[in-house]
């Protein structure tokens, strides 16, 4: 668990970049941080492996203030994939893999048997990917590598800072898709920066937006869709409320639900209608001309308003 406990950040120069930080992040939670440009969200994540300072308040992992952990210790146990990793060009992806278990003084074997274990998990033969250079991978490949790298040794907190926003578009979602596999398995706590908001609805198991160093709202990315804290975060979101009026039959078109009895909504009402009577009710029927057409679900329509939403 990392708690950030009225954490706040002045760099030298006297800028604020975060302010009165109260945030519990839960132990194999997937937290996105978001927000526009200079909000502080890789502030917030660097105050966490100690690569900035805290200036003020208290920022514990698992009760412990964060201040009091050895340094290498903390690092070595915190994973960090960066937008741009920086692999070491001239060892082979084996040893780029290995360089944490290596500093934890891992035998030989057991490092070997972890290098083969995660490029497998990630869909690279070993046989082919151990022995390359990083130059002779794609980028999405090295990106990749840069995040098994990060889970070699195994640590509890996974840091990511748009690790995926360098990518082509095709190899971005490749390893969204990956990576949420990968969570499933490893149930690892992970803090994700991003600025796109189809990423962090597509990742987060909750979602922090921020604005001018301060926490606007957190919530699940259905809560944010749905119920939004205020104008700036319906902005953010890029949901118009014209998507909001949608009539429900072209909801219920662009996502078909297998037919299930539900509450009744006609096919005229909006899908803001819907979502309301959704808060009461797992499924609505659509019905247009007193004959049922279609159903919503609260995902389908969160699915429709989060195709609005604008990177
Ligand atoms: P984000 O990751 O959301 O883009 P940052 O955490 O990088 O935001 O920055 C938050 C604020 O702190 C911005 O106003 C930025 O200009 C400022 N800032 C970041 N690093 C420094 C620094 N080393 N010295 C002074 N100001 C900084």
């Amino acid at each position: 668990m990392i708690e950030f406990d009225q954490v706040e950040k002045r760099y030298r120069d006297g800028t604020q970049a975060v302010q009165k930080l109260d945030v519990t992040i839960e132990k194999g939670e997937f937290f996105v941080l978001i927000g526009p440009s200079g909000c502080g969200k890789t502030t917030m994540l660097k105050m966490i492996n100690r690569l900035i300072p805290v200036s003020g308040g208290t920022l514990r992992i698992n009760g412990k203030n964060i201040n009091e952990f050895d340094i290498h210790e903390l690092r070595w146990n915190i994973g960090y994939v960066l937008q741009q990793i920086a692999l070491f060009p001239h060892m082979t992806i084996a040893e780029n893999i290995a360089v944490v278990p290596e500093m934890k003084k891992w035998d030989r074997s057991k490092v070997n048997r972890r290098v083969d274990e995660l490029l497998e998990m990630t869909g690279l033969d070993p046989a082919i990917y151990r022995n390359r250079k990083p130059a002779e991978l794609s980028g999405g490949q090295q990106q990749r590598i840069g995040v098994i790298r990060a889970l070699a040794a195994d640590p509890d907190i996974i840091l990511m800072d748009e690790p995926f926003s360098a990518l082509d578009p095709i190899s971005r979602e490749k390893l969204q898709d990956d990576i949420l596999e990968l969570q499933q398995k490893i149930q690892k706590t992970i803090v994700f920066v991003t600025h796109d908001m189809k990423e962090a609805v597509k990742l987060g198991d909750r979602i922090c937006l921020m604005q001018n160093g301060q926490v606007v709202q957190i919530g699940n990315p259905d809560e944010i869709i749905s119920s939004p804290a205020n104008e700036f975060v319906r902005n953010f979101i890029g949901i118009h409320s014209q998507k909001e009026r949608t009539p429900i039959k072209e909801v219920a078109a662009a996502f078909p639900v297998h037919a299930v009895e539900g509450q009744r909504i006609e096919s005229h009402e909006t899908a803001a209608k819907a979502l309301q009577l959704l808060a009461n009710t797992d499924v609505l029927t659509v019905y247009e001309n007193g004959q049922p057409t279609g159903a919503v679900t609260r995902r389908t329509i969160i699915q429709f308003l989060a195709e609005g939403v604008q990177a």
